[in-house]
């Protein structure tokens, strides 16, 4: 990597988006003695505590991002959504990683699919559902059950509905508000896990151990490492991640969601999203692994060597969604249980206010 592209101690890193994942990119930031100015539009944004500088305005005030360009190093985001537009208009004036394609691609989960499954990697079957009679087609090519979601702004489980055998193909439709959709067919996973990698613009690439992924009410409930697959999968998910990473020209890093299903000899590995981002799934490497995905992610996109991925024992990350955080007191109370809350004001239900990590013996 030409030192051009390389950060100096001292800069400053511009993050998009002011959540939970902006504040501990920011955190991890700090002791390599770089600092963060977070964008968001939130006034009560809990990564605005802990960064250097804050702009509160919206994604499309062209004057407030020209004036966060002019005072950052370097640009990235905390979430998939960012509009394409905004990324591009900073991208003129500073580095944005990861880059607008990626971005584009992870956006819109027809192009995302098509793109993975361009790559030879496996996918559920899909399908483009623009109108009632696409989707009806689309049923009598793929069957039920199917999952039916919306091609934009999906996520834990939200722009989404299941379609068993015998369901209404019209009903399924309206439930989803007739948006640009894709049917897929039902994938009879055994275990949801995921890899959570980082690639360096030069090529560089190190991905965590796969994390097994429990979910809750479509929202991820607890994270355990290792996950429960066999080496040969092991070596397959992390060998996706580096194969999507280079297609992408990735920088940062990013979270590959793929489905087991089979036992043993016949475990297969399906890829179901990519988020180009930090991702809940990697919160255990903040006190589990020798590198965070955070400290990861600021290494990545500042040009730095990598650091070690390995992890320091079984590892188990709880989150702690809406009124579970009321339990911290508790939770302190239990040796060698880490603490992580978000700093968030008001606990609204599915919310997550934090997260609490074990480390247990092998
Ligand atoms: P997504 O928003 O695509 O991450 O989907 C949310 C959750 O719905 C996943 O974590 C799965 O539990 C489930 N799901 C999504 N797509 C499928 C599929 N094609 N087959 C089976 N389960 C799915």
């Amino acid at each position: 990597m030409s030192h051009a592209a390389m950060l100096h101690p001292g800069a400053t890193i511009g993050i998009l988006g002011g959540g939970q994942l902006a504040r501990m990119i920011a955190l991890a930031a700090a002791p390599l003695g770089l600092k963060a100015h977070i964008f968001a539009p939130e006034r009560e944004s809990p990564a605005f505590d802990v960064a250097s500088a804050h702009t509160c305005a919206a994604y499309d005030d062209a004057a407030a991002l020209d004036r966060f360009a002019a005072a950052v190093d370097v640009v990235t985001y905390e979430f998939e959504n960012v509009p394409v537009a905004t990324a591009e208009h900073l991208a003129e004036k500073v580095p944005v990683h990861p880059g607008t394609r990626a971005l584009g691609i992870t956006q819109e989960r027809l192009v995302e699919k098509s793109f993975v499954a361009g790559l030879g990697i496996a996918t559920a079957p899909f399908a483009r559902v623009d109108t009632l009679e696409e989707l009806e087609a689309a049923l009598a090519t793929i069957g039920t059950p199917a999952v039916l979601k919306t091609r934009r702004f999906g996520y834990d489980g939200k722009g989404q509905t299941l379609i068993r055998p015998g369901d209404d193909a019209a009903a399924a439709f309206a439930a989803i508000g007739r948006h640009p959709a894709i049917l897929e067919g039902f994938v009879p996973f055994l275990r949801e896990v995921s890899v959570v990698a980082a690639r360096r613009a030069d090529g560089a690439f190190a991905a965590y151990e796969v994390t097994e992924n429990e979910h809750r009410h479509h929202i991820l409930y607890r994270s355990t490492v290792p996950a429960d697959v066999t080496p040969a999968g092991e070596s397959a998910a992390q060998d996706i991640a580096r194969r999507i990473g280079d297609a992408l020209g990735y920088v940062g890093v990013f979270a590959v969601e793929l489905f087991v299903v089979g036992e043993g000899e016949d475990q297969r590995i399906v890829v179901n999203e990519i988020a180009p981002r930090v991702h809940n799934s990697g919160h255990w490497t903040l006190d589990g692994a020798e590198t965070s995905q955070f400290e990861q992610h600021v290494r990545a996109i500042a040009g730095w060597p990598l650091g070690l991925t390995a992890r320091r024992g079984r590892v188990e990350m709880t989150n702690l969604i809406g009124d579970e955080a009321g339990a911290w007191h508790r939770l302190l109370e239990q040796p060698g249980a880490h603490l992580h809350l978000y700093g968030k004001a008001e606990a609204r239900p599915g919310r997550k206010m934090g997260h609490w990590t074990r480390i247990l013996p092998e």
